[in-house]
């Protein structure tokens, strides 16, 4: 399985003003009664802080959380412009999204339709005798990309990461993973008995008398409980190696002998090439419950998430259950979205390039796009050149990572060539029927995919062009930077190149490391598996680094409770560098774009201002200590200071003193490499 990583700290800086000049840093949010040299993140960040309190129904809040309330209100707006017009060419990006846009939003017409638009899939379940009739209906689910048992899609091969392979996962259960099922703890009994109550509702909503899905509701529970038992925990199943299983498409089919592939992969229309079985285990148990499971149970589990995935596009008692069960787990957000809210994310999901099509025309012009490129350019000649003087690493080991980092394709923006939606036929007032469409057209991409070449301009379905989430694809020495995050104030066209650097500039030269780190090591320039680190790199490497693992060990959230220095290593690490290419690349880049001071602050301060306020969240102490204990990243109060106290860039910009708490002595300062 493909593992991507999110953008490791797009963590935004805060709301643009306009003004005709370049724009500083957000010296609102600065606390200037703190020392810059005595405590940076206060300093930075303090007013901010103080004025934004975490809500109550959140862990954290920064401006990167707050930034994606923006990003939704600015594809609303694209959506409602392209609605707004009922005449545009069929087929065109404007028809495909504001038609369907405006499908969404037409909750009379949603209504009145109420289940009728499901009745042919549900008739089809329901008439069900055989196994091969179940099996029938299992494929008809996937053609519109509801799992049921398991799920096949396309994926670049972990093997030849040059090419699609269709991969078969674990899916098909209602709840989150395998604890959910079969975890005694307090909470996921819970989980358990809220499940099956939301089944039943479900059911009953669909047209199920009350007993029977009463009788129904607990077989599904029990054979999802079986499944789930033979499944990976999330931490393997995310685990590229240990979820490797590939196969001929003979040993598929005897490793499940009672489903039928033939008619799986003709009417899919998959070349019978060889596949990727993400969990064995998972698909044998599927192949027993076919043979052992009542033909009734497979019915009732299929028309249970059918109803399920459609929930969201029927009429409001749908919905409204819908989301009164997904707000009742933990951690999930306690608001209920608003209508808008849900269309324009399902536009996005399904009809992703048309949305981004008309999003960038406002949002990520030419203009926008070149100096956000440009930026990459520099940053990565500045990590170049840094690297080409690292001494400790083996020349071959030094040649790689050059070779690497040359190689590595940084998507800024949108993809070179646009899904083509005009053969989709997208009404203005059928939501299932374009809801179906949409699916079913980009499932057929995906699988018209397999065996096909991974082109240079490869994007995953989600994040969308027009999404506020970045991510980085490691085995393909991938970087995707929609143009949804490249979005004021994380990157914008009208802030001084100073506090692009601090915010963006940082973020992207932190990630490029990653293709060349500990992280990286794993897959080669070509993103085939192999370890081109030598033991000696990383003896000399551990040995070097001991220097941050001491610093962060130092450090702590309460008096006792400490970070771990081993934890956060990698991603430390990451950030010094980053700081550290990020300023050489600023400084290189004024030689011919010089950055006037603004607000008295000089270029080299408003850069680390601007790192210090990208960074900078509020968090809760209970978010803090869970937070310190599973997440490889340093909390934001030491992303800010750690790098910055080892950098003398840092203290010759706000002219430290050498004894100032922002200034590690000469003798304990910590280097990248
Ligand atoms: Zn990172």
């Amino acid at each position: 399985m493909l593992k991507t990583l999110g953008i490791c700290f797009l963590l935004a800086v805060v709301t643009p003003s306009a003004h005709a000049a370049l724009e500083g840093i957000q010296s609102h949010d600065l606390d200037r009664k703190v020392q810059a040299c005595t405590d940076f993140y206060e300093f930075a960040n303090g007013t901010w802080r103080a004025e934004n309190p975490v809500p109550t129904s959140l862990p954290r809040w920064s401006r990167r959380v707050a930034s994606h309330n923006d990003n939704w209100h600015r594809q609303q707006r694209v959506l409602e412009a392209a609605a707004g017009k009922k005449d545009w060419p069929q087929g065109s990006s404007q028809q495909v999204a504001g038609d369907f846009y405006a499908s969404c939003m037409d909750e009379a017409a949603v209504e009145a339709a109420d289940i009728v638009p499901l009745e042919p899939l549900l008739a089809q379940i329901n008439q069900a005798r055989t196994l091969a009739d179940v099996e029938r209906s299992i494929r008809r689910l996937h053609d519109i990309a509801i799992a049921a048992g398991f799920y096949s899609s396309s994926t670049p091969g972990y093997h030849d990461p040059l090419h699609f392979v269709a991969a078969f996962t674990a899916a098909g259960l209602g709840l989150p993973d395998r604890d959910y099922y079969s975890s005694k703890e307090p909470r996921f009994v819970q989980a358990r008995d809220k499940y099956l109550a939301h089944v039943v509702t479900v059911l009953m909503l669909g047209g199920v008398s009350e007993a029977q899905a009463r009788t129904v509701a607990p077989d599904i529970l029990s054979l999802e409980r079986r499944l789930a038992a033979a499944s990976m925990d999330g931490a393997t199943a995310a685990d590229p190696i240990a979820t490797d299983h590939m196969m001929t498409f003979e040993q598929l089919k005897a490793l499940a002998p009672h489903f039928d592939w033939e008619a799986y992969f003709d009417e899919a229309g998959l070349p019978r090439i060889p596949v990727n079985v993400a969990e064995p285990e998972f698909m044998r148990q599927f192949d027993t419950e076919l043979v052992q499971t009542p033909v009734a149970t497979w019915k009732a589990y299929l028309e249970w998430h059918l109803l399920e995935a459609a929930s969201p596009s029927l009429a409001a008692r749908f919905v409204q259950e819908s989301a009164n069960f997904k707000d009742r787990f933990p951690g999930n957000a306690t608001q209920i979205k608003g209508r808008a809210q849900a269309c324009v994310e399902s536009t996005d999901s399904l009809f992703g390039d048309a949305l981004a099509q008309e999003y960038v025309k406002i949002y990520f012009p030419p203009a926008a796009k070149a100096k956000a490129q440009e930026m990459v350019r520099n940053l990565r000649a500045a990590l170049r050149e840094q690297f080409v003087a690292v001494q400790w690493m083996a020349p071959k080991t030094k040649e790689v990572a050059l070779q690497k980092l040359a190689a590595t394709d940084v998507q800024v923006g949108y993809p070179d060539h646009w899904r083509d939606y005009s053969a989709v036929h997208v009404r203005r007032d059928a939501l299932w029927l374009n809801v179906v469409a949409g699916r079913r057209f980009n499932v057929e991409q995906d699988r018209r995919q397999v065996g096909k070449p991974t082109s240079r301009d490869f994007w995953l379905p989600t994040p969308t062009p027009s999404s506020a989430d970045g991510y980085l694809i490691v085995e393909l020495n991938k970087m995707v930077l929609p143009a949804g995050l490249l979005q004021p104030p994380f990157f914008n066209p009208d802030a001084t190149d100073a506090v692009n650097y601090g915010a963006f500039g940082i973020a992207v030269a932190h990630d490029l490391t990653h293709f060349i780190d500990s992280l990286g090591a794993a897959n080669d320039v070509q993103g085939y598996p192999t370890d081109w680190w030598t033991d000696a790199d990383r003896q000399q490497f551990k040995q070097r680094s001991q220097c941050v693992v001491d610093q962060f060990d130092d450090y702590f959230i309460e008096p006792g409770i400490h970070l771990e220095g081993e934890r956060v290593l990698g991603e430390a690490v990451a950030d010094l560098a980053g700081v550290h290419i990020a300023y050489a690349a600023l400084r290189q880049s004024m030689r011919n774009h010089p950055v006037p001071v603004v607000d008295g602050f000089t270029p080299e301060q408003q850069f680390f201002i601007s790192w210090g306020q990208a960074t900078g969240a509020s968090m809760t102490p209970e978010a803090q200590r869970r937070f310190i204990s599973s997440d490889p990243h340093p909390v934001p109060r030491f992303r800010v200071i750690g790098p910055l106290a080892n950098s003398p860039q840092f203290q010759h910009a706000f002219a430290c003193k050498g004894s100032a708490r922002m200034v590690r002595p000469a003798a304990k300062r910590c280097e990248a490499w």
